[in-house]
């Protein structure tokens, strides 16, 4: 059993990043280290000998992270760590890895790297925060035990990083392994967020600002304030002026059709003209009262076989998924019949929301437009999307519009 004062000694030592907080602060992370590693599984490779230290200094580098969470801040998911001695040969690509989060719940570490990323905190480079933050990425996504805050903010780090990868800068500040993708880009932002929080809050003013709400707690507190945000309204996706005044004349034009027809039948056969006009009625109360998106979908589906002969000449054609179409030149991706293979397991996890992506597509390229019943859940399925290299490489936005 590890006290909290033999963790408190080994921190004030060993951890520069205890020495940044308060005294109130550090008796909480004490705390917390302590509850972390007696939920966690110390696996030791090589013929390590895992000490009381090294299992502080990991839990500390994991609490360290979420030291601004009331609660979730234990990564209840994640419940092994393994840890060699130094890099090691990774199964998965074959190469030698100083760590890396694996999505069974298991974060691995080479202590090497590990150490000498906690012990020089300036550098940028913390294979611990590094691999901490896939782990809290994976957990959002999983839907696991995660803050709502801090998966809020990430949907939102998400669009910015997407426009950052796509707008690179003659002098990027984050080092080039960020760029690999938007999940590298948020684990590298993380370390540079604990590690070179100035020069990053002065740079790169927006995405600090997101993970200064994600992490609840400020790394740059003498850092100048946000001047004026340097990112620009992208092309306009023009969604809101002439589509709903379309839908709506598509429901008269339907709700019109209906009601002659009843009247027409009725004339003839007033019982079945009856039977007709009150069905007719139930549906369209009950989709109305249910959801007005679903009459929307209704309407789309009637024009849906010659829709979609249409975008499937616009779309470039490694675009294989089934599609619903809204009218001609914009898709309705109904994310439930993407073919997600291995990642069923996921995907049946984000059924129960509304995933719908509603995309814009011209001249081959696809723009998304800000529109669902979910905004959550729309985030999240681009984000998955964009992961899964689902959505074409360029996409615009109007970025502003978030949250
Ligand atoms: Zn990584």
């Amino acid at each position: 059993m590890i006290s909290e004062q033999e963790i408190y000694k080994v921190l004030l030592f060993e951890f520069p990043y205890f020495k940044k907080i308060n005294e109130e602060k550090r008796i909480l992370l004490c705390q917390r280290v302590k509850y972390f590693i007696e939920g966690t599984d110390f696996i030791p490779k090589k013929g390590l000998d895992i000490t009381n230290r090294m299992k502080i200094l990991i839990a500390a580098c994991s609490q360290q992270l979420t030291l601004g969470f009331k609660k979730h801040y234990e990564y209840a998911y994640f419940d092994k760590i393994i840890v060699y001695p130094e890099k090691y040969l990774s199964t998965h690509t074959e190469k030698y890895h100083s760590g890396e989060m694996n999505t069974a719940g298991i974060v691995v570490l080479s202590w090497e790297d590990f150490y000498k990323g906690i012990k020089i905190d300036n550098d940028a480079r913390n294979v611990g925060l590094h691999e901490f933050a896939h782990a809290l990425e994976f957990m959002d996504i999983a839907n696991k035990d995660v803050d709502e805050t801090f998966a809020a903010c990430l949907d939102k780090f998400t669009v910015f990083a997407d426009y950052y990868l796509h707008n690179k800068s003659d002098k990027p500040l984050f080092r080039s392994y960020a760029n690999t993708n938007l999940s590298e880009f948020f684990a590298v932002a993380t370390e540079y967020y604990f590690e070179s929080p100035n020069e990053f809050a002065i740079q790169e003013p927006e995405l600090f600002n997101i993970l200064k709400r994600a992490y609840k707690q400020n790394t740059a507190p003498k850092a100048p304030k946000l001047k004026k945000p340097t990112i620009e309204k992208t092309k306009d996706v023009v969604f809101g002026s002439y589509i709903p005044l379309l839908n709506y004349l598509g429901e008269i034009v339907l709700y019109t059709s209906i009601s002659v027809i009843s009247i027409f039948i009725g004339i003839m056969a007033p019982a079945v003209g009856i039977i007709i006009f009150v069905t007719s009625f139930y549906f369209v109360i009950v989709f109305f009262l249910k959801d007005s998106f679903t009459l929307h979908k209704m309407y789309v589906q009637i024009h849906q076989p010659l829709l979609k002969r249409i975008i499937k000449k616009v779309l470039p054609s490694k675009y294989k998924y089934e599609t619903d179409v809204y009218y001609s030149d914009v898709m309705y991706v109904s994310a439930q019949e993407f073919d997600f293979n291995n990642k069923r397991d996921l995907l049946s996890q984000y059924k129960e929301g509304y995933w719908y992506t509603l995309c814009h597509v011209q001249k081959g390229k696809i723009y998304y437009a800000k529109q669902s019943t979910n905004d959550l859940n729309y985030d999240r399925v681009l984000r998955f999307l964009y992961r899964e290299k689902m959505v074409g490489t360029r996409i615009d936005g109007e970025y502003k519009k978030y949250r």
